[in-house]
């Protein structure tokens, strides 16, 4: 799960990490009101939406008045943000956030997550925040630190003494640096999190600050985060993922134009490959499980024929727990309740194959059949090329 800045800082508060003082205003009033609570001569104005990126799109706006807080909430209120970090979506901005706005010294950044090659949790810090990390991964690989930290010893201030000296701050800031790394080990592990990310930690006055904060959450992990659960905001998540998520449909949307109804994340993740060795572009992932149903398969179906890019949709079933001929009479379900205009290919194999076909090609539909992934992969490409 992904959380808004206001409530990542909101947790950042309470385990111990600077954040400058704020509130949200969901309307142009509520944000005026907001700047004169929080007092200050200078606010800052952000759009609340679940992507990064939001200062080069209009989305965090430096004022001096309450007119201008007023005018720059009621300018991102309503709107859909895009940023080079939306995937092209245009995020609804429901909520704004005020800030008092600070005098910023320096900009640097700070990141936790889970390293698979290493196998650890993982700090990454830089002395260049402000800007994206793999800029300065690419440009300046020496200006990054990493804490790689030993899951027995625990987070060890030795650590994280090293990484502020290396980033160049001085024995009080090191100290501030400590704590504030601490604060996010603690969070990291009673939150299930999978990253939480400082850009920019500010040095204001001298003292470190974060100005913003990111923070997802590992979904396995939501039936034990109930605090989580309760602050996800469905209007920042794509629609169809949300309307699969309720089939418990594992969906995400991608770029293409070859919609794929697979079962069995492996064989989702092949489906996909083989139809980009074919020159394809799959317009989704999608794995129906293997305790699929007709009814899931049915709604599976319609999801993906709910995207006007999908040109083709190539189903590739290998029947083990679920049976061919079911997940062909969920196809002719589907294909009968909505109008597919799109050729559909069919690659069965497994339990029940000779009667799933059978069904399929009684059915009087326009299915084009396929031997194997490659053969369905190619006839999908095809299609979709108007061959
Ligand atoms: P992002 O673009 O979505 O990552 O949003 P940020 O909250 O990181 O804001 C983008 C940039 O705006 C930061 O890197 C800062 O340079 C600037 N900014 C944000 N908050 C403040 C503030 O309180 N004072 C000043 N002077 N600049 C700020
Ligand atoms: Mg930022």
């Amino acid at each position: 799960m992904n959380f808004h800045e206001y409530q990542a800082k909101q947790l950042f508060a309470e385990a111990g990490i600077p954040v400058p003082p704020g509130r949200v205003a969901r309307t142009a009033s509520e944000a005026a009101d907001a700047a004169k609570a929080i007092g200050g001569d200078h606010w800052v104005v952000k759009a609340q939406i679940h992507a990064g990126g939001r200062g080069k799109a209009g989305g965090v706006k430096l004022v001096k008045t309450i007119e201008e807080v007023r005018d720059a909430a009621k300018a991102m209120l309503g709107t859909g943000m895009v940023t080079y970090q939306s995937a092209g979506r245009a995020m609804p901005v429901n909520e704004v956030l005020i800030t008092q706005a600070i005098e910023i010294g320096k900009e640097l950044y700070i990141s936790m997550l889970v390293d698979r090659s290493t196998k650890t949790v993982t700090f990454i810090c830089s002395a260049e925040g402000g800007i994206e990390i793999e800029k300065v991964a690419k440009d300046n690989p020496e200006a990054i630190h990493t804490v790689h930290v030993d899951y027995v010893e625990g987070l060890q201030p030795y650590a994280c003494r090293k990484v502020g000296f290396g980033m160049g701050l001085d024995a009080r800031q090191v100290g501030q640096l400590t704590k504030i790394m601490q604060g996010m080990y603690s969070l990291f592990n009673q939150y299930d999190l999978s990253l939480i990310e400082l850009n920019p930690l500010a040095i204001c006055n001298g003292d470190l600050q974060a100005l913003d904060g990111k923070v997802n959450s590992d979904d396995n992990a939501a039936f034990r985060q109930p605090r989580l659960v309760a602050m996800r905001d469905i209007s920042q998540e794509d629609d169809t993922e949300v309307l699969a998520s309720k089939f418990d449909l594992n969906y995400v949307t991608m770029d293409g134009n070859i919609g794929c109804m697979v079962n069995g994340a492996g064989l989702a993740m092949a489906t996909m490959d083989v139809i980009s060795l074919n020159g394809g572009s799959p317009a989704n992932f999608l794995d129906v499980g293997g305790g699929a149903t007709k009814a899931r398969v049915t709604e599976a179906f319609k999801l993906i024929l709910s995207s006007d890019k999908v040109k083709a949709i190539f189903v590739n079933i290998f029947g083990g727990i679920v049976r061919c001929d079911m997940i062909a009479e969920g196809i002719i379900g589907a294909v009968k309740e909505v109008d597919v205009k799109v050729p559909v290919i069919v690659r069965l194999e497994g339990t029940n194959v000779e009667a799933g076909k059978e069904l399929l090609k009684n059915s009087g539909l326009a299915i084009i059949p396929a031997d194997d992934i490659n053969d369905g992969a190619k006839k999908a490409v095809a299609a979709v090329a108007g061959k």
